[in-house]
């Protein structure tokens, strides 16, 4: 008897956006974890051994919500309140359900059934716990990429799981989720050349544009071409350059501009003491990843402008995907750490070995991916993409110096942020993609996932084993998740 993992229903005939996100979720250990901790009231997130623990929920996967030990917990915390944290305390118990929700789904869809057809759940139980229903209620096709922000939004939530990042002694940030990192941008002042203070973001979700005139494209090409693009930012304040305008008369912005940077501080003081106005400059930008998450998601941008029928149409180039991604390249690594690429992970050695594959393969593939698509696909659209590039667009970037790197040795400190990077590990493997089939405003959404060392097809009620080659042959992939190796 064949064994197959749980599918999701869609019952409305409208829930594919939300199933294929739920299910490509499933596959990413360290969520699974991180709920756990959540559920369980642990007050800190651990990097405990993931491999561990996906071998207890594998044994026992009913066990892991205890209902009598959790109805416990929250009674004990409802007596200690006190008044002025009523309002607070009674959104966190709502938010609780959707913990306990979105775990028992995962748990549900992680299971093996051997009933023939397999076995499918509803999510409307869950669906009802999320803090924004405007979504789900909406009765146009939705996106996939907008629920995913509602789930994160929702996880961050938690205010159980989450870990302090010290950055320097005035800058902290709090990670409270498995997808969050923390990005760097640095700025330099095309006038003044001063690179300015850093600024540090959280981030759980990236969106990167696909090249518009290519039928195909590596993940690692479309990454680079993110990381190493830097920004042009008009009319900036620029501190050194409001001082310079008027040091002539004054010793003391003299004697500030000695320094490399020109802290927002001291500039604060001075402006509001000599009522000077800001100096605007153009400036370039460039962000690495500080720390990198333990999932790290990134989500396709396939919507492109046509001009000539003046609407939005689906960018259809393939991007190939490899199983292990090394994205030391695009973080700030000690120099230890930022090896080259190992074989294995470096798309043209995966793609030249897939390529030695039989030529039938790759067709009875193709083939595959291309009878998925008809079922959705729409006749007023094809990869028509003759009219006029937008030249215009990148004029304003003409000034940008080549060959500038503002994270390079020179021009930034590493040793401030050592305790850091010291632990950032930087190798993912692939669990899990969404795929999109058919146009810009229409089609529907599937999930590959890795479980147990199998990949899975899933359509929302429809569950199939497949290899791993029809994963990577995949077109219309719109969301993937890596997740940080042990
Ligand atoms: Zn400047």
């Amino acid at each position: 008897m064949t064994e197959v993992i749980g599918g999701l229903n869609n019952d409305d005939g409208n829930s594919c956006f939300i199933n294929s996100i739920l299910q490509s979720s499933a596959s990413c250990n360290y969520l699974l974890q991180f709920l756990d901790n959540v559920i369980e009231n642990k007050t800190t997130g651990t990097d405990a051994n993931v491999a561990e623990f996906t071998t207890t929920i594998e044994k026992k996967p009913k066990c892991i919500i205890s209902k009598s030990k959790y109805g416990k917990k929250k009674k004990n915390k409802k007596q200690n309140q006190k008044n002025p944290l009523a309002e607070k305390n009674s959104k966190y118990h709502n938010n609780e359900k959707f913990f306990i929700e979105l775990r028992k789904l995962l748990t549900n869809v992680n299971t093996r059934y051997t009933h023939k057809k397999g076995l499918s759940f509803s999510t409307s139980k869950f669906i009802s716990t999320l803090s924004s229903q405007t979504i789900i209620n909406a009765t146009d096709q939705q996106d996939a990429q907008e629920f995913l922000q509602i789930l994160f939004n929702d996880l961050e939530k938690s205010q159980i799981f989450h870990t302090t990042v010290k950055i320097t002694s005035n800058d902290a940030l709090q990670i409270k989720t498995p997808f969050e990192g923390i990005l760097m941008a640095r700025m330099k002042c095309l006038t003044c050349d001063e690179i300015s203070n850093p600024n540090f973001k959280l981030f759980s979700n990236l969106t990167l544009s696909l090249p518009r005139y290519s039928k195909q494209e590596t993940f690692n090409d479309i990454l680079s071409t993110f990381w190493n693009q830097l920004d042009y930012v008009e009319n900036v304040s620029c501190n050194r350059c409001t001082l310079l305008k008027h040091a002539n008369s004054n010793s003391e912005y003299q004697n500030l501009l000695v320094k490399d940077v020109i802290k927002d501080d001291d500039m604060e003081n001075i402006l509001k003491r000599d009522n000077l106005e800001m100096v605007k400059s153009n400036k370039i930008k460039q962000i690495k990843i500080l720390k990198p998450p333990k999932i790290l998601s990134f989500h396709f941008n396939r919507s492109i402008f046509d001009r000539k029928q003046f609407k939005f149409k689906k960018n259809n180039c393939k991007v190939l995907l490899t199983p292990k991604l090394n994205i030391s390249k695009f973080c700030i690594v000690d120099s230890d750490l930022a090896v080259d690429v190992a074989d294995g992970y470096a798309p043209d050695f995966y793609y030249k070995n897939k390529n030695g594959n039989s030529e039938k393969d790759k067709k009875y593939y193709e083939k595959l991916h291309q009878s998925y698509e008809t079922e959705y696909a729409q006749s007023d659209e094809d990869d028509d993409f003759n009219e006029s590039r937008d030249e215009n667009q990148y004029n304003s970037r003409q000034d940008i110096p080549e060959n500038i790197d503002l994270f390079d040795s020179q021009n930034f400190p590493l040793k401030e942020l050592g305790h850091i990077i010291g632990n950032n590990k930087c190798v993912y493997s692939l669990k899990s993609i969404v795929v999109h089939y058919g146009s810009h405003d229409y089609g529907h959404y599937i999930s590959y996932r890795r479980f147990e060392d199998q990949w899975w097809r899933i359509s929302d009620e429809s569950v199939l084993k497949v290899d791993e080659d029809e994963v990577f042959s995949a077109s219309g992939i719109f969301i993937v998740f890596y997740e940080q190796d042990i």
